[in-house]
């Protein structure tokens, strides 16, 4: 096992992997992102080539290798990560004993068998094949997305699993089948399946389009009217889903994200549809950075998978119809990450949705992705189309509906923009819009739990680390830090860890010169290190003659900060002792005036 490790270790190289999944800007020795695991404006993540390590110095505070970035990323389990980066250096990997295959390894393989069967099945039934025509998809669209069809029939899957050594129990597991007094029986009946599957494209999950022509076993009858009765109280919904399971995590999964992934990164956008049907055909239609969400808004770890790739969100809306308040709210919910939101309007008349379109014209969709307006103008358009801007409520509808999008605006001068060109557009005082805007903020949305916000290091802290990891870079300044510190009572270090390292570094410095190298002490502890990586990016960034003076300064600044929260706390004891009367007073005055004259020395 473990050679199998170091042998893929040796062959992927940390960089071109996570190149794959977000875009790496070098920097110095370095490249750098910002983090693909929490929300962030400014670049934290940081990847080492000679090291072949990765860190975030934000929120997550987290690193390792290439094994748990694949872990995290495609959030699999060890095992998952070693067979997808095994394939990748093209290393074989011992076989698994079948008997210890772990359960979700088997749900995915009982999932993918299910695919191959509704696969085969529409083979049988001509008239699905002549429905799915007839809505325009193309054979080879219809092999990439491995759509099938689930025939009428309480058993039809639970008997073709069994040949296949699959228990009922796990076939319930998986979400296809259901178990009922009288046994177990099959999920999906007469329905259009479409397998949905996870980031990597294996498949957890299916859904199923309700087949309105009743099949005979011929193939032939085409009669309108549900072919199912009875059973489960969905039988007749349009669209049923296979339900959340152990492979099958909702709100982590959307809909043909596997495919699209790599277009979403190369366009540095995604365009997010609601149907299966729609994300097909906008696929089918040459818009190979679509994505759908089904019926549901976003959650946040999906707005995070998307985030991570592309800038840009392009969400279609459809003018005919007026609700459509998941994408309204998935809309709001992508202001949150800070994404460029875009929407791609279908015109009045031009249909329900993007499979319609994609239907009648491919290229009058792309035409529509590719003037999807910034969603400011959208929601100003609509206002005014549906409100009245003589009138004062009319006037207030708008201001509300347009100032909602426009407070999600990050950028100061675009927001004055939006404040300007409403109160034109209603023929007001831009004071009064600009108070709107101020009521709307101030009620913003709680942000989403699963957004980590970075806690607060104190600049103290962010001190001691720094030089910490310049000591351990620079062995020869220990002496000059020594010397330094002698000069000044009390204890530098808040941390118990740092004052640990601290120390293990000083009592070293008589040890021998190879000992000195920082190799040396990273093999002791992680901790160390990332310390040796956070500096090397933090040295990476300065100027060359600036590098020298990094760790005196560094010095300097920390002894202020703890000379500084001295004096503040002398201040408070100063005020409570003069209110108590307390005769030690003076004392405590003395001791002020000491201490901040040393930190003017300083200054
Ligand atoms: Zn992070």
């Amino acid at each position: 096992m473990n050679t199998e490790v170091e042998e893929i270790k040796s062959r992927v190289d940390i960089v071109e992997l996570i190149q794959g999944y977000i875009r790496l800007e070098r920097s110095g020795i370095n490249w750098r992102a910002c983090c693909p695991f929490h929300a962030e404006k400014t670049p934290s993540f940081f990847v080492s080539p000679t090291r072949q390590t990765w860190h975030c110095f934000g929120g997550c505070a987290e690193g390792g290798d290439i094994f748990s970035f694949v872990q995290k990323i495609e959030g699999v389990d060890f095992r998952e990560a070693l067979e997808t980066l095994a394939k990748r250096a093209g290393v074989d990997l011992r076989r698994e004993d079948p008997g210890i295959r772990s359960e979700k390894t088997r749900l995915l393989l009982l999932c993918d068998e299910a695919a191959k069967y509704f696969a085969a099945a529409l083979a049988y039934y001509p008239v699905v094949g002549v429905y799915l025509t007839g809505r325009g998809v193309l054979p080879e669209t219809i092999k990439e997305f491995r759509i099938g069809y689930a025939p009428d029939g309480w058993r039809n899957l639970l008997g073709a699993l069994a040949k296949k050594r699959f228990r009922p129990e796990e076939i319930e597991k998986a979400g296809l089948a259901i178990r009922s007094e009288k046994g177990f029986y099959d999920r999906f009946r007469n329905r259009v399946m479409f397998p949905v599957a996870d980031a990597s494209g294996r498949i957890v999950g299916f859904g199923g389009r309700i087949f309105d022509a009743v099949v005979t076993e011929a193939g032939k009858g085409a009669a309108k009217g549900s072919g199912v009765s009875g059973g489960q109280g969905d039988a007749g919904a349009k669209y049923i889903n296979s339900p959340q399971s152990l492979i099958y995590d909702k709100s982590h999964i959307l809909y043909a994200f596997d495919k699209a992934k790599k277009n979403i990164l190369k366009e540095n956008a995604c365009v997010i549809v609601e149907g299966y049907m729609d994300a097909i055909m906008s696929h089918q239609a040459g818009v190979t950075h679509t994505i759908a969400v089904s019926g549901t808004a976003l959650t946040a770890p999906q707005v995070h998978m998307i985030r991570r790739l592309a800038d840009t969100l392009i969400s279609s809306f459809d003018a005919d119809r007026a609700g459509q308040l998941a994408t309204k709210r998935s809309l709001d919910i992508a202001a949150g990450a800070d994404f460029n939101r875009r929407v791609a309007v279908i015109p009045e008349g031009g249909g329900k949705d993007p499979a319609d379109v994609v239907l009648r014209s491919p290229a009058e969709w792309v035409d529509i992705v590719k003037n999807a307006k910034p969603v400011v103008d959208f929601f100003l358009e609509r206002a005014l189309r549906t409100h009245d801007k003589k009138t004062p409520s009319g006037k207030k509808e708008i201001a509300r509906e347009v100032l909602g999008e426009v407070r999600h605006l990050t950028n100061d001068i675009e927001r004055a923009h939006w404040v300007q060109a409403l109160a034109r557009e209603l023929e007001v005082d831009e004071g009064a819009i600009r108070g709107e805007l101020a009521k709307i903020a101030d009620g913003r949305d709680v942000p989403d739990e699963d957004i980590v916000v970075p806690a607060a290091r104190s600049r103290r802290l962010l001190l001691e680390e720094r030089i910490l990891g310049l000591l351990l870079l620079h062995p020869e300044k220990r002496d000059y830090a020594k010397d330094f510190f002698a000069g000044f009572d009390g204890t530098f270090f808040s941390d118990v860890t740092h004052q640990a390292v601290f120390t293990m570094i000083m009592s070293s410095a008589d040890e021998k010169a190879e000992e000195r190298a920082p190799e040396a002490f990273a093999k002791k502890d992680a901790f160390i290190k990332d310390l040796i990586f956070q500096t090397e990016v933090m040295l990476a960034n300065l100027e060359e003659k600036e590098r020298p003076r990094e760790l005196e300064a560094s010095l300097k600044f920390l002894v202020q900060e703890v000379l500084g929260e001295e004096c503040g706390r002398l201040a408070r004891d100063i005020a409570a002792a003069e209110r108590a009367g307390d005769p030690g007073l003076q004392q405590l005055m003395e001791r002020h005036r000491a201490v901040s004259q040393k930190r003017e020395t300083l200054a």
